[in-house]
């Protein structure tokens, strides 16, 4: 791909045919996984992520152990045939980038004070990815860490923008990402308004960077109807099976 390419036309759209404003379609399942205490299933545009949660469980390894509360341990990993080129398995700088603050963001929602000394946790893999994939993770560990019953007093909602072509844009595809000029990865607790994860690669003005941060503050609140949603969906499917096992009996 050239770096002349057009990744916002003449009208203001983007090359997957989006306006600035506009995220890429996304899906979230809870409770996919039937042997971890809680898990999510999350699609945002051609990203696709898992999230899987244990515990509060024993904290290992115990020099970790808090005596006054719980530690979120997350675990971010992206599979070899995630990305167009084999990628080297295992653990690299970036994983352990966006697994400290993908932890750091779930600690702020976490009710970790009930659990001195405990660990809760998280495990993401990334199936497929295509930009936007700690934003992806982050909010399908949260659908998981509810999933899984872990109290929290609310649930994080994730969604980057950034900047391609001068244009301000939600949601960052692959070829805005790496052809763009700015991506601005955040994470909100939508009850209160705080921001619980704000990055930024690259560089945009000031207001630019206000604009960057009203998109995806909107883009994170759509996320979290959807998270909702994804609980809600899978706790009328539990009450519908309980129904039905106690109507055979
Ligand atoms: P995020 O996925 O959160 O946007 P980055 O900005 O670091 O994180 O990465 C952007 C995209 O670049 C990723 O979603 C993925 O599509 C691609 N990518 C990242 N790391 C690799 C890698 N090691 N090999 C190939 N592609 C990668």
């Amino acid at each position: 791909m050239s770096k002349e390419m057009v990744l916002v036309d003449d009208k203001g759209k983007r090359i997957d045919g989006r306006t600035s404003e506009e995220s890429r379609e996304i899906k979230i399942e809870a409770g996919v996984l039937k042997n971890a205490d809680g898990s999510a299933y999350v699609e945002i545009g051609k990203n696709k992520v898992l999230a899987a949660v244990y515990g509060p469980r024993e904290c290992h390894p115990r020099h970790l152990q808090n005596p006054t509360k719980a530690i979120v341990q997350c675990k971010y990993n992206m599979q070899a045939y995630s990305v167009d080129d084999r990628k080297r398995p295992g653990t690299d700088r970036r994983s352990i980038e966006i697994s400290k603050i993908v932890s750091e963001a779930l600690e702020n929602v976490v009710l970790t004070g009930l659990y001195p000394r405990a660990s809760i946790d998280v495990y993401i893999e990334i199936l497929q990815a295509n930009a936007g994939t700690r934003c992806a993770g982050l909010t399908a560990a949260s659908v998981a860490l509810a999933d899984a019953g872990i109290p929290m007093k609310d649930i994080v909602a994730s969604m980057a923008a950034g900047k391609a072509d001068g244009h301000v844009l939600l949601d960052l595809n692959k070829e805005e990402d790496n052809f763009g000029e700015a991506d601005v990865p955040m994470a909100i607790v939508p009850s209160t308004g705080e921001i619980v994860l704000l990055q930024m690669d690259g560089n945009m003005t000031r207001e630019e960077f206000d604009r960057a941060i009203e998109l995806g503050v909107g883009g994170c609140k759509k996320i979290y109807e959807l998270q909702k949603d994804a609980l809600k969906r899978r706790y009328s499917a539990e009450e519908a099976e309980e129904e039905d096992d106690s109507d055979e009996q």
